[in-house]
């Protein structure tokens, strides 16, 4: 028999929703509960507008009963192979069920469901601190039942399992994931036997679907230390399964005794240093995958030491692969992320050597709108633990974002738009789309990038008309 703690906590349940369905549960006498997530947020003071209430019987016909009682009413959606129910009221996302107990087959997480007490149904909670309730009835309105003491987990920042970890996991291995999100999100440490079962569980991670896994891994991203997760899931094992090109960045190779800097802590660096500057999840990735192709082109070079010639072009290749796999986008944010990577090395180049116009047109050219994040990636990507290294680097990477605005300002290449376009060259010179098009067009772009030219319509056309004569075209008429 679980062990009921039961405090007097109703002055935190402050929405007046939870009057309203208290006064539903006493009238038809059903025990309700707010329940899991909403209650551990209270606490945590996370404000939160999702709300899972819980009542033993019936959740659907519960939440029928309330959303009568609502004004102005609101809809009732019903989820009948779920046996659930949702109200949207106000800014709230109310969702009703009934108390149930599960149970799990081998070969899939999703569990035979029967009816239960709340004590079943706290049982089926994946950890401590997402098993408690508070009661909405009566004169118990605001009593806190908290069976696996989640309030001291709570209070020492611990993510636990209220039953046996490995049953827990083997279960619903989507669990561990959960475990390692939370955990990273909320600064909290994974108590012993939860990590070592997340460990000896981690091949059960196979059953769980690519979109489950990427909606947790895109949470830790997310998260205001992303590094944390990504060292959890590498020393739990399950780095290597949901992601091996990641995996395959650790380590450190010596040739000689000299070493190169190990790319997995140097990525997840990266990560971390974006957070403060950047809360674009595809920015955040770019991070993630901006070295991804160093292991595979690394060489040694004598006398030059550790190389990875063309990494950022090779890691662009290795992109779609990894999305596709993991379910993310392929349309824009994909390219978005794939641009980043490609990039990446740029600025870095060009502050090292003396920063010319023409250089910064072509990158301004190239990063177009995204030039912005691009310079925030590079600035995160100086991880040296040789402060005056970092300094200059800063140092210059602010003059290269000074002249990208002093050449933004004069030359608007950001959105480059031919100013003299194909349709122009074909009816000065009466041509049909044909390779001298094509060429006149390139050298008006490359001359307004190498700064021969302005980028406006006047330069453009006499410098049109000055190229086609020396390729021996004759205006019309
Ligand atoms: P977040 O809103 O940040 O995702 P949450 O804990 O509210 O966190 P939900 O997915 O909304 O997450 O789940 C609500 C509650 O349902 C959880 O607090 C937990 O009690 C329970 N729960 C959710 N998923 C699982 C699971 N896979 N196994 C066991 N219990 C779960």
């Amino acid at each position: 028999m679980l062990k009921y703690d039961f405090c007097q906590m109703n002055s935190k349940l402050k929405e007046k929703i939870f009057k309203d369905i208290q006064a539903v549960a006493d009238r038809v006498e059903t025990e309700t509960y707010v329940i899991g997530g909403y209650v551990r947020d209270l606490f945590l003071e996370r404000p939160s507008k999702d709300i899972d209430i819980v009542t033993i019987g019936s959740g659907i016909d519960f939440a029928t009963e309330v959303a009568k009682n609502l004004k102005p009413r609101p809809r009732v959606n019903v989820f009948k192979n779920f046996g659930t129910a949702m109200l949207k009221y106000k800014d709230l996302e109310i969702e009703f069920v009934g108390a149930r107990k599960e149970s799990y087959q081998r070969n899939s997480r999703k569990p035979i469901v029967e009816d239960g007490t709340l004590e079943d149904d706290q049982n089926r909670r994946d950890f401590t601190i997402n098993a408690m309730a508070f009661s909405l009835n009566g004169d118990r309105f605001g009593e806190l039942v908290d069976p696996f003491n989640g309030m001291d987990d709570l209070n020492n920042k611990i993510i636990r399992t209220p039953l046996d970890p490995d049953v827990t996991f083997s279960d619903d291995p989507l669990r561990i994931m959960r475990a390692i999100r939370f955990a990273t999100q909320f600064d909290f440490e994974i108590e012993d036997e939860t990590l070592k079962a997340i460990a000896r569980n981690k091949d059960r991670i196979k059953i769980v679907s690519a979109e489950r896994i990427i909606e947790e891994l895109n949470k830790i991203i997310m998260a205001p230390k992303p590094s944390k997760g990504f060292r959890l899931l590498e020393e739990t094992g399950l780095l290597e399964i949901i992601f091996p090109e990641l995996q395959n960045m650790k380590g450190v190779d010596k040739v000689n005794g000299i070493g190169h800097k190990d790319n997995f802590y140097h990525t997840i660096e990266v990560l971390d240093r974006l957070v403060p500057n950047s809360d674009n999840l595809w920015l955040r990735w770019s991070a993630l995958l901006h070295d991804i192709a160093k292991p595979k082109t690394k060489r040694f070079v004598e006398g030059l030491g550790w190389t990875f010639h063309a990494h950022n072009f090779v890691g662009v290749k290795m992109i779609p692969k990894i999305f596709k796999r993991m379910k993310l986008p392929l349309n824009e944010k994909m390219k978005y992320v794939q641009k980043m990577v490609g990039l990446h090395m740029r600025p870095i180049v060009l502050s090292e050597d003396i920063v010319t116009d023409s250089a910064v047109r072509r990158l301004l050219f190239e990063a177009g709108d995204d030039i912005d994040d691009l310079m925030t990636l590079c600035e995160a990507d100086i991880t040296s633990k040789n402060p005056e290294k970092v300094k200059r680097y800063m140092k210059n990477f602010k003059v290269v974002r000074q002249k990208l605005k002093e050449i933004e300002e004069k030359d608007a290449i950001r959105n480059f738009q031919p100013p003299v376009d194909g349709d122009l060259i074909m009816e000065t010179f009466n041509l049909s789309p044909c390779r001298e098009v094509g060429l006149l067009k390139d050298a008006i772009k490359e001359a307004i990038l190498d700064g021969e030219i302005h980028n406006n319509y006047e330069e453009a056309f006499a410098f049109m008309m000055k190229k086609a004569e020396e390729m021996g075209l004759k205006p019309k008429g």
